[in-house]
């Protein structure tokens, strides 16, 4: 391609690497920013203006032009990629967003091993090798009921070390209506394959008997699993078979039985006027010889998979060599003991875990903060106002529960609602809302303390950028 002379002017005027790499350093101490990012930002620079002149632009050229662009590309490599943001979309245990914010309790027990050597693996009384579990075993087994417990990476691999163990080369029977894909690819007809189980399924999409086990059990049945419809409901003509009655068959049929609740929770959420959750405590008392949930779902706490059971099964689990491949970070471990010792007393637990806060939080505290968000939005040439609205627990986690919220409708005069939402999500921290009916929402259910402010200036910063 034949440069014209202009093109090739500019070309000639753009500053060199070590004439802005000097104008760079001379105005960054040393300590604040590598050498290397330097480097890489002023490269980048001056290739970005050279692709702008060569596509026939015609950029200013100027050492000041080359700099600003230089020093956008530095703070942008600077700023940490993983970062908080302002969640309010009203999804409490939301995936993509993070799940469950640690308590504070939790947070201070990290703090307390991060920096320092542990007795992860070490027994104090004996001065010989012990188990990680050991940090949180008692205390699962106190609040659960159950005989034994250990925790791994993640619920999805606590299924799979349990399938794994115990229906390697045997059947799993499982309810048509609970072949469950949870998000991101895990689906338990895959893990089942993955195990080295063989998927039997037995019943219909919505009614499942207990005769339909029954007929379906044969000398090569190595497990019942029962999988809670995390993310879907059945609803209308509908039965399913209890954890009673499977451990009831199972006893008499000598096949174990297991029940993936997904979602697990140790708070009855029928004493708070949402609707029931199977808990953990009931699947325990029911009998079930397995029982695996998530750490970071309802439960509140940091990204774990729980399994509670028989100490026979639970033993049996801890030797599979898979263990070691889906073992829990001791940082992990720190926090999960901390949000546990939360649940020896339940009005604590539902005061100081963020995710139980949240769910149970009523009508009535949302519009508290809807009107606090309003009044901080007072002085800004906007439009709120407030709109009764549903918020969503999330995660994969009572599906059809809607939580009554007052959440505030945002306009920008001569501003679309998915521009707003855009701009927002562009802010620092990015503030994340969504939209409904054209307007731009943010659900105060989801904020944190301090949110409101960083709204607000989000807002004005718009606000002062069109004018
Ligand atoms: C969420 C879920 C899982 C996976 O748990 P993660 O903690 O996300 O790995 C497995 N089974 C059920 C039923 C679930 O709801």
């Amino acid at each position: 391609m034949e440069l014209r002379d202009t093109q090739k002017q500019l070309l000639r005027t753009l500053p060199g690497v070590d004439t802005l790499l000097d104008a760079l350093t001379a105005e960054i101490p040393a300590e604040k920013v590598p050498r290397s990012v330097l480097t890489a930002s002023a490269r980048e620079a001056l290739e970005a203006m050279r692709r702008s002149i060569f596509n026939g632009q015609e950029p200013t050229v100027d050492l000041a032009s080359v700099l600003t662009l230089a020093h956008q590309r530095i703070d942008t490599k600077m700023h940490p990629n993983l970062t908080r943001v302002v969640n309010g979309t009203g999804v409490v245990v939301h995936t993509n967003l993070g799940r469950s914010l640690l308590a504070d309790e939790a947070l201070e027990r990290i703090k307390a091993v991060g920096n320092r050597y542990s007795n992860l693996e070490f027994n104090l009384a004996t001065g010989k090798r012990g188990l990680r579990y050991t940090a949180v075993e008692d205390l699962i087994c106190e609040i659960s009921g159950a005989e034994s417990a250990m925790v791994v990476n993640n619920n999805a691999g606590a299924v799979l070390l349990c399938l794994d163990t115990l229906v390697r080369g045997k059947e799993a029977i499982v309810s048509r209506g609970e072949l469950v894909e949870i998000g991101g690819a895990f689906r338990i007809p895959d893990v089942m394959a993955k195990s080295g189980g063989i998927l039997k399924e037995v019943g219909t999409t919505n009614r499942t008997h207990l005769r339909d086990y029954e007929n379906a059990t044969t000398d090569e049945t190595g497990l019942f699993l029962k999988v809670h419809t995390s993310n879907y409901a059945i609803v209308g003509f509908t039965s399913a078979v209890s954890v009673a009655e499977l451990v009831a068959l199972g006893k008499e049929r000598g096949v174990p039985v297991m029940d993936d609740l997904g979602s697990g929770t140790f708070v009855n959420f029928s004493h708070y006027g949402l609707p029931a959750e199977p808990t953990v405590q009931q699947s325990v008392a029911a009998g079930a010889d397995i029982v695996t949930f998530s750490g970071d779902k309802l439960l509140g706490g940091p990204q774990s998979g729980i399994i509670v059971g028989s100490k026979k099964h639970i033993e049996a689990i801890r030797k599979n060599p898979l263990t070691r491949a889906l073992r829990i970070d001791k940082l992990t471990l720190a926090a999960l003991e901390g949000t546990l010792r939360l649940y020896r007393d339940e009005a604590q637990a539902v005061k100081k875990i963020p995710t139980l806060r949240m769910i149970t939080m009523k009508r009535e505290e949302t519009e508290a903060q809807a009107s606090d968000l309003m009044e901080a939005l007072k002085g800004l040439p906007i439009t709120t106002e407030a709109l009764a609205l549903a918020s969503r627990p999330g995660g994969g986690s009572l599906p059809m529960l809607e939580l009554p919220s007052c959440c505030v409708g945002i306009t920008l005069p001569g501003m679309e609602a998915g521009a707003l939402e855009k701009v927002m999500r562009k802010n620092d921290p990015p503030v994340i809302g969504r939209i409904e009916n054209e307007t731009y929402i943010l659900d105060p259910r989801t904020l944190q303390v301090g949110d409101i402010a960083l709204i607000a200036d989000a807002l004005a910063h718009i606000v002062e950028a069109r004018s």
